[in-house]
């Protein structure tokens, strides 16, 4: 018998917006899909918490004994600057910018994105297929689009034609949007645009001269369309319907309504059994963008080189943190939430690493069976991690009051609570028990804020040999302090 067999999911369904109970296609086996990063520029905090959502997903359900084949692909080609369906290429364009073949760009930051990943303790997809591995598949999809009679070429370029799709489907009911609506809220075309309506979608675009990123086709020399390449993926791994596709709320329109359309009009059937959409992270209450400085990038959060956290921070303390939300939720990140959180994983770790040492008695003041199950219920409620974490709080209460021996505990319960805090701590919720490194972190934090609180004593005497000697000791040290309007803070 099987975990699985023994627990109900329930899934928020994006398509029908309501809360499903789990059956997969094929008992036993799921099969997942999730829109990987474009690889022109470092991962975002915010996709690592995408990610991360389905990484948690990914974990339980192989907890739970399923097979799961999760694929998550890297867009290396056909994605254009501002997700539109004319002009420069992402990765082009970078490569443009900094002198670079686009493939030395991909190269650089699949490196980086995976490094991340790891940093974060992410389990590796099952299959990491890119854009340009499946150009062939591509193009016998359009092929078949346009054999269908739901596609049209113009000019070297092949288009969706979304209005003769919509006369026999139904275009937008996953973002829920009417045709009608959105052909009223745009714009008349260009004269110049090959485009029969605005809302038809590029399959295969032609490349111009100095587009550097070409395939051959049976159209001439071109790059496929941004959402083609997730259909030939999904398809190729997955088959023409599978169980579960996931991505970032962003990407519900247009990238998952033409996914749909793609499919549907190439296989007849709809691809998607539980489409799920993660929500995103806010900096300090706003949205994150280059562009108002409000952005911070994983490694600085990591190493504390950034002007907005006053110290750095492990990237398991951050998945701890990110776990704390339910991934519909908007999570918005701060110094404060994240010294507020901090603690919060510094007691789950220690009442973790305590537990095989507590006394055992003749009784259990609390039933560990039942809490088990809860932790499971919280889980199988569309992953409410936020709900499993207080579960997994209720245990630390327990553990140390067992410690201070208000309450006791049978040497069966004991191996049942190690088990249950281990599965749902490290396997499911992915942290890492760093406990020592944490502690050492918190002692060493202790100490610079008393050096940061010496050396201010020192200037306000003007002392300055001493407050220099201060600094310039632990930047030897690799401790680098930095003077701001709020006081000193420092980075690793
Ligand atoms: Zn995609």
């Amino acid at each position: 018998m099987h975990l699985y067999q023994q627990q109900t999911i329930k899934i928020h369904n994006s398509l029908t917006g309501k809360k499903e109970v789990f059956v997969p296609l094929n008992e036993g086996h799921i099969g997942m899909y999730v829109c990987g990063p474009t690889v022109y520029s470092n991962v975002h905090l915010g996709n690592c918490r995408t990610f991360m959502s389905f990484d948690m997903i990914f974990r339980y359900f192989k907890h739970l004994g399923y097979n799961v084949r999760y694929v998550r692909n890297i867009t290396d080609a056909g994605h254009l600057v501002d997700d539109a369906e004319e002009g420069e290429d992402k990765i082009a364009k970078k490569a443009r910018l900094e002198q670079l073949e686009p493939m030395e760009v991909v190269q650089r930051y699949t490196v980086d994105f995976h490094n991340i990943l790891e940093k974060f303790n992410f389990l590796p997809p099952s299959i990491e297929p890119t854009a340009t591995g499946h150009i062939i598949e591509q193009i016998e999809i359009i092929k078949e689009i346009l054999e269908k009679g739901f596609a049209y070429e113009r000019n070297g370029s092949v288009y969706f034609d979304v209005v003769k799709f919509n006369e026999s489907h139904e275009y937008g009911k996953l973002s829920g949007r009417k045709l009608e609506d959105m052909i009223a809220n745009t714009r008349e075309l260009a004269a110049q645009d090959d485009k029969k309506s605005p809302q038809d979608f590029a399959l295969w675009k032609k490349a111009e001269p100095q587009h550097i990123m070409r395939w051959p086709s049976p159209w001439g020399d071109g790059f496929p369309g941004w959402h083609l390449e997730c259909t030939a993926m999904s398809t190729k791994y997955l088959g023409e319907t599978f169980d579960i596709h996931g991505g970032g709320m962003d990407l519900k329109f247009p990238h998952h309504e033409c996914e749909i359309a793609q499919a549907e009009a190439c296989n007849g059937q709809s691809p998607v059994r539980y489409w799920m959409h993660a929500n995103m992270l806010t900096l300090n209450g706003k949205k994150m963008a280059k562009s108002t400085g409000n952005s911070i990038l994983p490694g600085e959060i990591f190493s504390g080189e950034n002007n907005i956290l006053s110290k750095p921070f492990s990237p398991s303390m951050v998945r701890f943190f990110m776990m704390q939300a339910h991934y519909t939720s908007i999570l918005d990140i701060s110094n404060d939430a994240l010294l507020a959180s901090e603690k919060g994983f510094n007691k789950l770790m220690e009442a973790i690493g305590s537990i095989k040492s507590l006394p055992e008695g003749k009784a259990t003041d609390f039933n560990v069976k039942e809490w088990k199950q809860s932790c499971y219920d919280a889980m199988n409620d569309d992953f409410n991690t936020p709900i499993l974490i207080a579960k997994l709080f209720d245990a630390v209460k327990h553990i140390n009051l067992i410690k201070e021996g208000s309450e006791t505990i049978t040497a069966s319960d004991k191996e049942l609570l190690i088990q249950t805090m281990h599965d749902f701590t490290f396997d499911i919720l992915g942290l890492e028990n760093k406990q020592s490194a944490n502690v050492d972190s918190e002692k060493l934090s202790g100490v610079v804020e008393l050096l940061i609180e010496l050396r201010k004593e020192a200037r306000e005497n003007k002392d300055f040999a001493t407050s220099d000697k201060i600094r310039d000791q632990l930047a030897d040290l690799g401790i680098q302090l930095k003077d701001g309007k709020e006081g000193t803070t420092y980075s690793l």
